[in-house]
């Protein structure tokens, strides 16, 4: 590798929407998800519905669902 032209690579804190931090390894020095393996439904088992951005509200009003 030549030195100089290459990204860093160093410590990367990830933050979850559900609160959750965890480290790992990126050229960024930190990454914000919206799902992670503490809250995503495929690893808690549950069908738990992330909507953090009140998606599912805007639609059911918008087509007159209850
Ligand atoms: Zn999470």
């Amino acid at each position: 590798m030549k030195a100089g032209i290459h990204p860093q690579y160093r410590r990367c804190v990830v933050t979850c929407a559900c609160g959750k931090t965890f480290e790992t390894h990126s050229t960024q020095p930190e990454i914000h998800v919206e799902v992670c393996s503490n809250c995503h439904p495929f690893y808690t088992g549950q069908h738990r519905l992330v909507d953090t951005a009140g998606r599912v509200e805007r639609f059911k009003r918008k087509y007159g669902m209850k």
